[in-house]
């Protein structure tokens, strides 16, 4: 390469020689009419002092006029002065030309460096952005070489444009620069950290999947804790899609792909990451396909709720029923919530899916309690909705739309889901339980709840999960459990239901350890409302009575 500053000063040697024979000409000019002059003048005197022109006469002129003298200095004068000020002058002019040159090569460099710096970077977050991104993860992978691991992420914030949509773009962009901050104080100098695209960040990594794993799982620990912007509480879904070279591609183009494949499997795990591996390509698709379909179901009305009756062991009179979502859908048919409610609970559907059920069971909680069927329904909620500030509004909001009476319903939660974050889940299960709502505690028993906290919150009911009850029969240890659990939930004060009780002998045995209420089989499948109201007008051993217990 051409050195700049050495071509400079070649360049400023050539112009100064340009203008000094520029301003030398002016000076040769300068010296010829002097000289001219000299000759007049010189002729003149002569004539004046001989008569004639003679170079006797034109001598003798020199030799006695002074002022001829100074007159025939005049070119020499000329030609100094020509020479010196054209010098002066080229000079400066150089030497501003090349000021000018240096000026304006470093303006040009800077330009080069910023538009560099922008084609390579996210203006917003300052990080790299994809093209550098690409460019890092083809050397990280040449460097890696055969021996080494390198493991992207592949990190989407999920409810993006959901926040744009609602609160706008300015505080979409503030939300997305506290979130680069918080990945950023996660990962250490040796990983690359980009912004891809509006909602998609990258990680790039050496290291193996457990590395990329463990990275994953603390990113989205960290984005558990609400975000505040400006003043508002904000809350952030993030899934993570991850692959590691060279096990699942050879080069960048294939690990990206395969990133976004783990990625939509992520938004229907529960785990909010998945690794890619060859089977997800086919099994991702369904289930995306479903979950896409969802969204129209709810705005359809392909969704209904089947009732299950919960019955006192003692009398067997129906105290309740548990409303539990089924899918008809058009093409495959009946769905049970197993098979989307999972998915749903990975993406915003599951608010959506909810805020149906919750309005659905209040409509037909109005409707049993106008046909004189006093029984307490049940609602089941999710994880997401005790993260979710706005859910006792929109529940109150519910309410007055439906003319529900609170007390005529229950809300039930499952244990993992108070533990994904005890403190938020308290704080919305208290402004449930202030509204008027019964609350309980589901699949008791296979959540690992700290009875700390089961002891702050204002519990109604609380349900031992179905595995135990099953096996109570033929397993010592389950029978145990299960009456301990019992009697651990009188001493706080809790009602209890057991959960699929398939046969009477288990219905018996809960009698004996003084359980208060038993759902299952063995009362009734879940059934359409219609049928679930002929079923308990049909059932002879099964008689009413309004609920005072709960
Ligand atoms: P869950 O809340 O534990 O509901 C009880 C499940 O056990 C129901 O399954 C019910 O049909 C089934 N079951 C009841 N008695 C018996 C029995 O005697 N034997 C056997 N083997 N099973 C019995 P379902 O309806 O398939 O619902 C599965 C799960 O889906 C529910 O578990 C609940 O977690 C979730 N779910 C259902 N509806 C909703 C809803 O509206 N919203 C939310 N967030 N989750 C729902
Ligand atoms: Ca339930
Ligand atoms: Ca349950």
């Amino acid at each position: 390469m051409k050195n700049p500053i050495h071509h400079s000063s070649r360049l400023l040697r050539s112009n100064v020689d340009l203008l000094k024979s520029r301003a030398n000409r002016s000076a040769y000019v300068g010296i010829g009419i002097a000289t001219i002059t000299i000759i007049l003048a010189t002729i003149l005197v002569s004539t004046y002092s001989t008569g004639r022109i003679t170079l006797s006469g034109i001598i003798i002129a020199q030799q006695s006029n002074v002022a001829l003298w100074i007159l025939d200095l005049m070119p020499f004068t000329f030609g100094f002065w020509g020479q010196y000020s054209s010098s002066i002058i080229a000079y400066e002019a150089g030497t501003m030309v090349f000021d000018q040159t240096i000026a304006l090569r470093n303006r040009t460099d800077d330009l080069e460096k910023t538009a560099n710096y922008a084609a390579t970077h996210d203006a917003l977050t300052d990080l790299p952005n994809q093209s550098l991104f690409l460019d890092r993860a083809e050397r990280e992978i040449i460097h890696a070489g055969n021996h080494n691991q390198v493991t992207f992420l592949l990190i989407e914030i999920q409810n993006y444009d959901e926040i744009n949509n609602t609160l706008g773009r300015n505080t979409c962009d503030l939300m997305i620069k506290q979130f680069s901050r918080r990945l950023h104080g996660l990962l250490n100098t040796s990983n690359t950290l980009a912004r891809i695209d509006g909602s998609i960040f990258s990680v790039l990594l050496r290291g193996s999947t457990a590395d990329g794993q463990q990275i994953a799982s603390n990113i989205l620990k960290a984005m558990e804790s609400i975000f505040e912007v400006e003043k508002s509480p904000l809350a952030i879904n993030a899934n993570i899609g991850i692959v590691v070279y060279p096990e699942h591609g050879n080069d960048v183009d294939t690990l990206v792909q395969r990133a976004g494949v783990a990625l939509n499997y992520a938004r229907i795990e529960e785990k909010g990451y998945a690794v890619y591996n060859s089977t997800l390509d086919v099994y991702s698709s369904h289930k995306l396909t479903l979950i896409g379909e969802l969204r129209k179901a709810i705005k359809s009305d392909e969704l209904v709720l089947y009732y299950q009756g919960k019955v006192a062991t003692q009398n067997y009179a129906v105290l309740g029923a548990e409303a539990l979502v089924r899918w008809v859908h058009p093409k495959h048919g009946l769905v049970p919530p197993d098979e989307f409610i999972p998915m749903a609970e990975r993406t915003r559907m599951i608010r959506h899916l909810t805020a149906w059920a919750v309005r659905q069971s209040f409509a037909d909680c109005v409707r049993f309690h106008q046909m004189g069927i006093d029984i307490k329904v049940s609602v089941n909620l999710s994880a997401r909705d005790l993260n979710d500030p706005e859910f006792p509004d929109l529940v109150a909001g519910l309410v007055i739309a439906s003319r529900v009476r609170p007390g005529w319903m229950m809300m039930e939660i499952t244990e993992g889901a108070i533990m994904t974050n005890p403190e938020r889940s308290l704080e919305i299960i208290h402004k449930l339980h202030t509204q008027g709502f019964s609350l309980s505690i589901d699949d008791y028993g296979t959540g690992y709840s700290s009875l700390a906290y089961l002891k702050k919150m204002p519990l109604s009911e609380l349900k031992i999960d179905r595995s135990f009850v099953d096996d109570m029969i033929d397993n010592n240890n389950d029978r145990v459990i299960v009456n301990a659990t019992i009697n651990l939930a009188h001493n706080l004060g809790l009602s209890v239901t057991a959960e699929g009780v398939e046969n009477e002998i288990i219905l018996k045995q809960l009698q004996g350890f003084e359980c208060d209420l038993a759902q299952g089989y063995y009362i009734n499948k879940p059934l359409p409302f219609d049928q679930f109201v002929e079923h308990i007008h049909n059932s002879d051993w099964l008689n009413f009575k309004t609920i005072t217990a709960l």
